[in-house]
């Protein structure tokens, strides 16, 4: 395979003060790569301890050493014209892995990671058909996506790339999903944003390791533009209802445009991509709907509202919260936070920094370095985590954590705390959760306690009991008159899907088999008795260890257009997941989630039903499911 060497190498400044603003084992491991030289690994693997580049401790002249070897190989290359070398084989890929985060990394990550780090292929992820379908079969077939978010555009340019005919409909007037219906002040991702994109379309442009709103929004919009996605969207129109048809084993997909008018669809498959947190929860706290001044939803921002100054409340200390709070505290008159339950939270260097233009020039023009650098985060962000939320019945300290390494992470934190307020014994005895971390969702540190110091912010840690026209008044009568409040307060998670009425074989009302809270489907996408409905970001596919969501997207997209694949190749009209298979999962899922953080006992969050279920988390390391969903296995299902 040829590379552009040339280029690379043009000028040995750019290159060479480039190198020296990048990380340094991701360097060492194209070396390795371009190299073939495995020795290398030895003489630096007992300075990596860890995942995270920050933690390395290479000296001066041995990272000097890589460096100049680098630059020499690749003018070597450049001079020779030579192509680049072949991939590595399964156990050097292994042993690679492991330097490259300082940790062993089991064999079982090979192929995953192969694929993953996509080290000589643009899209691995791709499907290709087995043979080329007939033309008129591809022109009968059609597939509606609802919604046009990240996993919804994966959907459409997957299904644009195999030739298959869709419309996506989108409620809002824009492409982005969470990403454009989320304005908050502070507003950005927490997972590494060179992870947080989709694998065939690495952006080495993100400002920051973790971009706020406007830029992640503007991926989407790029994505949009250059797979010219627009022409088969159907903005501010939104899907009332879905009914599969026996007679022509379709579905009939009722939309209402913006004037309200009504119109059916047909289709032979839907994908469902309304992803799991975008319908606002409001708090259910009495005289809400009184109160005169201000009051919205940090997902329905308020643009036109001026904080300056003002008396600003904000119910709930979540995500949201937490970075909504640290960006208006400097603005408003008096912030009082009222927080329920709190929340652990980590700290990350990289989360405030920017990414350095050498360091942008070099994930885009070293082979192989954005592919390593995205492992290094794939493994350090997630399953790297996965072994430290599962309980040891042998722990002496299950109160408070759920094993050693659980309880490690639990003393960082509390260090953390402890420096960020310098030990204040009120503010720490408010702070401080009593439950194991990981129990809610991990919050990053985005300058909360600094925040918490200020003169004007108070943090509010009693029962709210109701709210009247100007104020918030607590269960002991204590009134907090204030000017507008922010609801920080999270989403329907629990009622996945809805408010869609979707109706499958038999009339079966899916709303009526999963109730109020509890939604399952097999592999989190299919459901029996709704054939050819593929649900992506379903029910037990939300990453509670880590991971990135884009990551687990591209493996349920995968697993869809391979069902497609087959349902066309094979000229069959439906498939739909067997019921004792479906069920099978899902108590497996359930058994271990049981000895998981989240079903802990002490811990309320938002993964679990009113019956202590975990219903939105994934139980498995990114492996697992990576491997469950390469493709659908033909007994799983019923094809006709
Ligand atoms: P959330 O995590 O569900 O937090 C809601 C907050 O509101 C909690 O502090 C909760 O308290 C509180 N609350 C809810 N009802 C209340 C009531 N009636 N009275 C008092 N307090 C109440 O919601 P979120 O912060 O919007 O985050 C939701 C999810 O979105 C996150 O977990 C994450 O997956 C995603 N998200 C990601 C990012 C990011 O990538 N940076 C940013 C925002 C959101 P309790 O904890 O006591 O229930």
């Amino acid at each position: 395979m040829s590379y552009d060497f040339i280029s690379l190498t043009a000028d040995p400044e750019k290159l060479g003060s480039a190198l020296a603003e990048s990380d340094i084992v991701t360097v060492a491991m194209v070396l390795v790569q371009l190299t073939e030289d495995l020795s290398l690994l030895d003489e630096i693997a007992g300075y990596i301890k860890g995942p995270w580049d920050y933690s390395v401790k290479m000296p001066a002249a041995t990272q000097e050493e890589i460096r100049a070897r680098l630059i020499e190989t690749v003018r070597a290359y450049a001079e020779e014209g030579r192509d680049l070398p072949p991939p590595p084989d399964d156990a050097t890929l292994q042993r690679m892995m492991s330097v490259a985060v300082g940790e062993p990394v089991s064999d079982d990550y090979a192929a995953m990671m192969r694929e993953e780090l996509a080290l000589h292929d643009a899209d691995p992820k791709g499907v290709s058909w087995h043979r080329d379908p007939p033309q008129e079969r591809l022109d009968t077939f059609h597939v509606v996506i609802v919604g046009a978010g990240m996993s919804g555009l994966l959907s459409a340019i997957k299904l644009q790339q195999a030739g298959i005919p869709f419309t996506v409909i989108e409620k809002n007037d824009a492409v982005g999903g969470t990403w454009y219906e989320n304005r908050y002040p502070g507003c950005g991702v927490d997972t590494p944003n060179h992870f947080y994109s989709y694998s065939f379309e690495p952006s080495h442009e993100w400002t920051e390791f973790y971009s706020k709103r406007d830029e992640l929004h503007q991926y989407f919009e790029n994505c949009a533009d250059k797979y010219d996605l627009r022409r088969d969207i159907r903005f501010e129109t939104e899907v009332v209802s879905l009914r599969y048809d026996e007679a022509s084993a379709s579905w009939d997909v009722s939309i209402s445009g913006k004037d309200g008018a009504e119109e059916t669809l047909r289709a032979n498959a839907v994908i469902t991509a309304v992803g799991q947190l975008n319908r606002p929860k409001l708090p259910d706290i009495p005289g809400l709907d009184t109160f005169k001044g201000g009051a919205f939803h940090t997902a329905r921002w308020d643009e036109s509202a001026d904080l300056a100054g003002k008396r600003v409340a904000m119910i709930g200390t979540g995500a949201s919260g937490m970075q909504t709070g640290p960006a208006i505290a400097g603005e408003v008159g008096r912030f009082t936070i009222f927080q329920r339950s709190p929340h652990w939270v980590i700290s990350n260097p990289n989360y405030h920094r920017f990414v350095s233009p050498g360091k942008k020039w070099i994930l885009e023009h070293l082979p192989y370095y954005a592919r390593w650098y995205r492992f290094q985060l794939f493994w350090g962000f997630s399953d790297g985590i996965h072994g430290a939320l599962q309980l040891d019945l042998d722990w002496p300290h299950p109160e408070r954590a759920l094993n050693a390494t659980n309880d490690r992470f639990r003393a960082n934190m509390v260090r953390h705390m402890e420096r960020e307020l310098d030990g204040d014994p009120e503010l720490m005895a408010k702070v401080v959760p009593d439950y194991p971390p990981y129990g809610k969702r991990m919050l990053v540190d985005n300058h909360w306690f600094p925040m918490l110091k200020r003169d004007n912010v108070d943090l509010i840690t009693d029962t709210i009991d109701h709210i009247e026209a100007n104020a918030i008044v607590m269960a002991d009568g204590t009134r907090h008159e204030v000017d507008v409040i922010i609801l920080a307060t999270g989403f329907h998670a629990n009622r996945m899907l809805w408010p869609m009425e979707i109706i499958g074989r038999d009339g079966e009302n899916l709303s009526d088999i999963w109730g109020e809270d509890d939604p399952k489907a097999y592999l989190g996408i299919t459901v029996p008795k709704f054939p050819n409905l593929f649900i992506l970001y379903g029910p037990n596919t939300n990453l509670g260890h880590g991971g990135s969501a884009m990551f687990h997207g591209e493996c349920q997209v995968r697993y869809t257009m391979k069902c497609l694949r087959d349902l066309i190749e094979g000229d069959y009209r439906t498939m739909e997941v067997r019921k004792e298979v479906h069920d099978a999962f899902n108590e497996r899922c359930d058994a271990a989630h049981e000895k998981m953080v989240w079903a802990h006992a002490g811990v309320d969050n938002w993964y679990k039903n009113g019956k202590g279920r975990v219903f939105a988390n994934s139980p498995w390391r990114l492996v697992d499911y990576w491997a469950m969903t390469e493709a659908p296995d033909p007994d799983d299902y019923i094809v006709r």
